[in-house]
């Protein structure tokens, strides 16, 4: 079914009036640039593989809630909140205690950043890597240093610790890594923790937790605990269960960590349609699991159309990929662009890789009936 605005006003229950106030909005440029233009009911198709989301949407049985939950807007959302949190512990084996709730896991990231981090007290974290965490510790006045991956795109540990000194409030360690949906493996990890000074925190980012888990070297922190109150691992909502736009993510940390993270979180930081689709996403055991698989057959179709091109791809542990691309990334970008598929950004040091989130079959045909037509453009 066409989602269309009108659409979606009368299955608001908007009036006329709601109708006039919302066109009014700058829906369509927003929709433009940010959304899934067919979706939105646009002219023009422009196919969204920049942002890691599940482009399948949400889980059916978490939309339906959702829809329902609108009915509840009026209202503080304190106990779906706190279903919320009892839930999340229970999923994870934790006390409710050991949880927080984030405004998507980047108030996580957000929260860490604070806590830990400031003037003389820096965060390190690698290159290239998830950015935020880096750009709120700036903001909360710390240094920090990045720390390029290894060759095989793991974070360089051994270069972290020898960084890491009694200065060092926190490390940010993102797992599967983004941009390059790759591993640092568990034992590294685990042996680097030791070595740590007392006052150092990990914050370790599970954002693509779901995608990784059958590989050999990946075990999550959550699901394996260590006895170490120094480690924050972060979750979204945004990537498996497909809610990037409702915005929901969690920390799960020590009893005492979490109290320091819950300093710097927002008052009522959650949504009563967010905090209701959460719950049933994670009631939906069997929609994440067609989700996982899913996503690894788009992820087996996506390198068999690199291998049948010699397109060399880093392997992935996620729901995205980057791929060689032999010539600057920001040509390919605007090629891929003026075509009306739109890549992953540049990243620093990765000048010559684009990184790609699978999405549908019919967005990855486009993907890749535009990388075929690519004109031979100046090589670096
Ligand atoms: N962490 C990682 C590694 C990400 O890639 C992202 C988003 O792409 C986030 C955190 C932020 O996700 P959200 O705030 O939507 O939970």
């Amino acid at each position: 079914m066409a989602f269309t605005r009108r659409g979606f006003l009368g299955s608001l229950g908007a009036g006329a009036a709601g109708a006039a106030i919302l066109s009014s909005l700058p829906i369509e440029s927003f929709a433009a640039a940010t959304m899934d233009a067919r979706l939105a009911g646009m002219d023009e198709p422009v196919v969204i593989l920049s942002a890691n989301e599940n482009a399948y949407g949400m889980f059916p049985s978490a939309a339906a809630v959702a829809a329902e939950a609108l009915r509840y807007g009026n209202r503080y959302p304190f106990r779906a909140y706190g279903e919320l949190e009892q839930k999340i512990a229970a999923y994870n084996n934790v006390s409710a205690k050991q949880v927080l709730i984030g405004n998507g896991s980047s108030e996580v990231l957000a929260m860490a950043a604070r806590a830990f981090t400031g003037p003389g007290r820096k965060l390190i974290a690698a290159v290239p890597t998830f950015e935020s965490t880096a750009a709120y510790a700036r903001a909360h006045n710390a240094e920090v240093v990045e720390v390029p991956l290894t060759a095989n795109f793991a974070h360089d540990l051994d270069a972290m610790l020898a960084r890491t000194g009694n200065d060092t409030g926190l490390i940010y360690i993102c797992n599967p890594n983004n941009p390059t949906a790759t591993l640092t493996p568990r034992r590294d990890i685990e042996a680097f923790l030791r070595k740590l000074p007392a006052n150092t925190y990990v914050l370790i980012d599970e954002a693509y937790h779901h995608f990784a888990t059958d590989a050999e070297d990946y075990v999550s922190f959550i699901e394996k605990p260590v006895d170490d109150p120094r480690i924050i691992v972060a979750r979204t909502f945004s990537k498996v269960y497909g809610m990037a736009g409702l915005r929901l993510g969690y920390s799960v940390a020590a009893e005492e960590t979490t109290k320091k993270l819950r300093l710097y979180q927002e008052a009522d930081n959650g949504n009563v349609i967010a905090l209701l689709a959460g719950l049933a996403s994670l009631n939906d055991d069997r929609a994440m699991k067609a989700a996982v698989a899913r996503n690894a057959a788009d992820r087996a179709a996506f390198l068999r159309e690199c291998s049948s091109r010699r397109v060399k791809v880093i392997p992935s542990y996620a729901n995205f990929a980057m791929i060689e691309t032999g010539r600057p990334v920001r040509d390919v970008i605007g090629h891929f662009r003026r075509l009306n598929v739109s890549i992953g950004r540049p990243f620093p040091r990765m000048e010559q890789y684009a990184r790609v989130s699978f999405g549908r079959p019919a967005d990855m045909d486009a993907f890749w009936k535009a990388w075929d037509v690519m004109p031979n453009m100046a090589k670096q």
